[in-house]
């Protein structure tokens, strides 16, 4: 892999712009800022740039990546939606007339033109309108159809803010476009329409009952709420450890209460023993805990705010070297769904009940 002086550089400033436009036309890689988290772009149709983003990465390839479109049109160009039963089509259309530009991505039948590499060897492509400004700006004018996972190296969490992205792709690509930090703070929840039933590939901040609304029935991959292991996800993503801390991280469930006494037990009890230890806890309960270093992850009940945070919060956890992290569960809110399937990832499925 070459090695580059990564540059990181304003978003809303125009010669960065034409920068980053002239970087993704060379086939080159550019991260920058989305709704939901940072991601790192290439040209979706170049098989070149799509093998780039992976071991820029550090990801296996046959997780695919997101298309990311600035026009509806585009979707013609890149899926065969006439491959699909027509209630279906007209249930994607609705769904992306209802969410786009947003966090919501729909998977179809890939055409030709939009190649393996991109697609991890699938033969449906992944694609989204993201709301962004600055990535709507970078779509429109590069003329480009961008690939863009999150840009974080494999296996860590997710960026939200571009300070993330230089912590892990330093020296791999060539330039950040800095938004600032991000709104939502996790990934696009990932409809798939090329089944007999629209199904939740991945949970985000559009809930399926915002869905359903619109569409009907909506089922989810069995897969991510089934405890058999032998289930595999359909989103080839969903089945890799994920958004990982360096420390061990543990979520503790139960009454509230309950919880803050485990938790303050646990961190005695490492701390005892020379241990760094880091509690994550909504703003509510951070008075209620004993041990020095709690850290703040939103509202508990605005569950917008527990996303918006979240990834940075366990980033946070790894720059004060935490070597264990004990979370509170994220219950009760809409958005719970979302939240509790990161971070049970990020935890290893490490969940203590009280
Ligand atoms: P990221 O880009 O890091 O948000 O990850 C993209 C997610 O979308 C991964 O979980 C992929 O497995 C999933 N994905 C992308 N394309 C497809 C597809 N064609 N079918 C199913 N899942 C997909
Ligand atoms: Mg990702």
């Amino acid at each position: 892999m070459e090695n580059y002086r990564t540059e990181q550089l304003n978003g809303s400033d125009p010669v960065a712009m034409e920068k980053a436009c002239a970087l993704l036309k060379a086939g080159e890689l550019v991260a920058f800022p989305t709704e939901t988290v940072y991601g790192l772009g290439g040209d979706a149709l170049n098989p070149e740039a799509s093998a780039k983003i992976y071991a820029a990465k550090g990801r296996p390839s046959d997780n695919p990546l997101i298309v990311h479109i600035a026009d509806v049109a585009a979707v013609e160009e890149l899926a065969d939606i006439s491959a699909i039963p027509d209630t279906m089509q007209e249930k994607a259309k609705h769904l992306m007339e209802a969410f786009w530009p947003g966090p919501l991505t729909v998977i179809l039948p890939k055409k030709d033109i939009v190649p393996h590499a991109t697609t991890g060897g699938l033969e449906t492509v992944a694609i989204r309108m993201p709301s962004h400004p600055a990535a709507m700006e970078l779509i429109k004018k590069s003329g480009i159809f961008i690939a863009a996972p999150s840009a974080n190296a494999s296996g860590r969490p997710s960026p939200t803010k571009a300070e993330h992205v230089m912590q892990d792709l330093s020296g791999r690509i060539p330039l950040i476009l800095d938004g600032g930090a991000v709104g939502i703070g996790i990934e696009s929840t990932i409809v798939d329409m090329t089944g007999e039933v629209p199904t939740i590939l991945r949970p985000g901040f559009i809930t399926k009952k915002m869905l359903t609304e619109m569409i009907g029935e909506v089922m989810i991959d069995p897969a991510l709420t089934e405890p058999d292991k032998n289930l595999r996800p359909k989103a080839p993503g969903m089945k890799y450890t994920h958004y990982a801390p360096q420390g061990e991280l543990t979520i503790v469930e139960g009454n509230a209460s309950a919880i803050t006494d485990r938790i303050n037990t646990l961190c005695a009890e490492k701390a005892s023993r020379g241990f760094t230890v880091s509690v994550l806890a909504t703003e509510e309960h951070v008075a209620a805990y004993t041990c020095p270093h709690v850290i703040t992850v939103g509202n508990e009940a605005d569950g917008a705010t527990v996303a918006a945070r979240l990834y940075a919060a366990l980033r946070e956890c790894d720059a004060m070297g935490a070597q264990y992290i004990y979370s509170e569960a994220f219950d009760g809110t809409e958005l719970s769904g979302a939240i509790m399937n990161r971070l049970i990832k990020a935890a290893g499925h490490r969940v203590i009940k009280v």
